[in-house]
């Protein structure tokens, strides 16, 4: 399960930044991923969870900012988003989409300290 090596070095930045900056808890971690880059949310939650315990990162809540997939059509030149990777453009039923967004890696966004 590739959740796995993401909370752990998401608890390790964590804890760097403890270390640095001295603060005792974490309240809430905002992170963002694209929809298509196969994290499951709720796998991630879990993982974090049993991970993060003993650590600085013990108890926080995780936020998620999904980012949607973006196709770009070589046809009409416009950008649509969608739940997932279309090979039609849904603008002009053309067929020549690229993926634009949506497969970005996990992404520390913010930290909520105490
Ligand atoms: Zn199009």
């Amino acid at each position: 399960m590739h959740e796995l090596s993401l909370t752990q070095s998401l608890i390790d930045i964590v804890e760097d930044y403890a270390r640095r900056e001295g603060f005792s808890r974490v309240n809430v971690l905002k992170l963002s991923f694209g929809r298509l880059a196969g994290i499951d949310p709720g796998a991630l939650e879990f993982t974090f969870e049993i991970q993060s315990r003993g650590t600085k990162a013990e108890g926080a809540r995780l936020e998620f900012d999904i980012r949607p997939a973006v196709l770009y059509c070589n046809v009409c030149e416009q950008e649509s988003h969608s739940e997932g990777f279309l090979s039609l453009c849904p603008l002009c039923g053309g067929g020549e989409v690229i993926l634009a967004g949506g497969t970005e890696e996990l992404k520390l966004l913010e930290m909520d300290v105490d």
